[in-house]
């Protein structure tokens, strides 16, 4: 069923599942369990142990949860991943995990509303400070925002509303230049459209949330691996000191995570501590969900990318549109960029702002009869929000009006409805926006 050669449609449909361990379950099966019978008592100390695999329980481990995990940990050519319970548990542990007790993050400004909230206000009251760049992609600003004790890099691939395209490739090579991991949300393509570890990232985390399962019906996140990065490094003593849970009996000394797992020791260190102990893991409900949604992944985005470009078009010929944020469109800025990385599209989101500010902006909204009103992204539903009210109420004055997000803007995700019906709503809602 896992063969490695093959391709992403096989394995967002297979990887991660044999029904052959599962009472020939065709699909996966929902362990709506908290533990697992031991067995004996040989057999509960060996799989204690890890010594034998055998799940124990859930806050560990699920068999459901597994299958989403080893299946997205598959599509973005990782070697593990672990599931947790939203997205913003994905950034919190991901991060925390790298920074513990102190240390230093570089970030773009525009981020996610609630990444950028944690990493200005909450972090740093837990030692992790953080250094914003206003162009990631700027190689020299980026080097010199690394400091001795940054502990990694975090960017976006595609951001929130503007979607501006980060350059993985080359943000990881200064990164690694100076010793330090990359981190990558890559929540708005989904691994389908971009596979962040193929441009050099270490880490690539997902609110599942989102477009990975794409119905809009069950909160997560995954965190993925890609088992290169030197965690041997001074930078990060946590994966280097001995550890007591992998304590060797025959030899009679603790052991450390890098020894034991060497460079897959990131997600094993993520799941040993990060979920057993702070604990946030994902329901097998949600988990069999975000299967379900993944086995169309393909369909969905492709079909989304097409509608977002017609959108795109028809919006950038509105008269009462004045800028638009979608750098798929032929003759964006990062055009390049796009062809290079995203052939097959950046993705359904996209931004615009209008002309006459917000009273304009809430008519419009209360205009239209196929979008739902709503804060989430990557549904098979179209969606439409007014971003400075609901989704980035936390961005700061200043961070807004750097990237000309404000009382104007509306921001959109684009579902699997008929195209000219979208089309025909945004057009009589927002031509009723301006009739007086
Ligand atoms: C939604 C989102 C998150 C947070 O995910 P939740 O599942 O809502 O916790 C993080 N990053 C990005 C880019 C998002 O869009």
């Amino acid at each position: 069923m896992n063969d490695s050669n093959q391709g992403f449609d096989t394995l967002r449909i297979h990887a991660g599942y044999n029904p052959d361990d599962h009472q020939h379950s065709a699909t996966v099966p929902i362990y709506q369990n908290a533990a697992f019978t031991l067995g004996t008592a040989e057999r509960g100390r060996l799989a204690a142990l890890g010594k034998v695999p055998a799940y124990t329980y859930s806050r560990l481990m699920n068999p459901t949860v597994r299958a989403f995990e080893e299946r997205v940990a598959r599509l973005d050519g990782g070697v593990d991943a672990v599931a947790v319970a939203s997205g913003m548990a994905a950034v919190t542990y991901a991060v925390l995990s790298l920074a513990e007790g102190a240390g230093r993050i570089v970030l773009p400004h525009d981020i996610y509303g609630a990444s950028l909230d944690e990493f200005l206000t909450l972090f740093p009251k837990y030692g992790v400070d953080f250094d914003l760049v206003d162009d990631i992609n700027d190689t020299d600003e980026l080097r010199a925002a690394i400091r001795p004790d940054t502990k990694a890099v975090f960017v976006e691939s595609i951001t929130n509303p503007g979607t501006h395209v980060t350059d993985v490739d080359r943000v990881s090579a200064v990164a690694h230049d100076a010793g330090v991991p990359l981190i990558v949300d890559n929540t708005f393509p989904t691994p389908y459209l971009f596979r962040p570890i193929e441009h050099g990232a270490d880490i690539v985390l997902y609110s599942s949330t989102k477009g990975l399962n794409g119905h809009g019906n069950a909160i997560g996140g995954v965190i993925v691996d890609a088992g290169r990065f030197p965690w041997d490094s001074p930078r990060f003593p946590q994966f280097t000191e001995a550890e007591f849970t992998l304590y060797d009996e025959d030899e009679r000394r603790s052991r450390s995570f890098h020894e034991v797992y060497g460079d897959a020791a990131y997600a094993k260190r993520l799941r040993a501590k990060y979920l057993r102990l702070f604990g946030a893991v994902l329901g097998p409900q949600e988990a069999y969900l975000s299967l379900l949604g993944l086995e169309t992944i393909s369909e969905r985005l492709d079909k989304e990318v097409r509608n977002a470009t017609e959108i795109a078009r028809y919006l950038k010929t509105n008269p009462h549109v004045t800028q638009l944020f979608y750098s798929g469109l032929e003759g964006d800025a990062q055009e390049a960029l796009v062809a290079r990385d995203f052939p097959k599209g950046i993705g359904a989101i996209l931004a615009f702002n209008v002309e006459g500010g917000e009273p304009r902006v809430e008519r419009i909204i209360d205009n239209t009869k196929v979008f739902s009103y709503l804060p989430n992204v990557g549904d098979v539903r179209s969606l439409i929000v007014n971003p400075i009210r609901i989704t980035h109420r936390e961005i700061p004055f200043d961070l807004r009006e750097k990237d000309n997000i404000g009382g104007s803007t509306i921001r959109l995700s684009i579902g699997l409805e008929d195209v000219r019906d979208l089309i025909e709503d945004l057009d009589q809602a927002i031509a009723k926006a301006y009739l007086d």
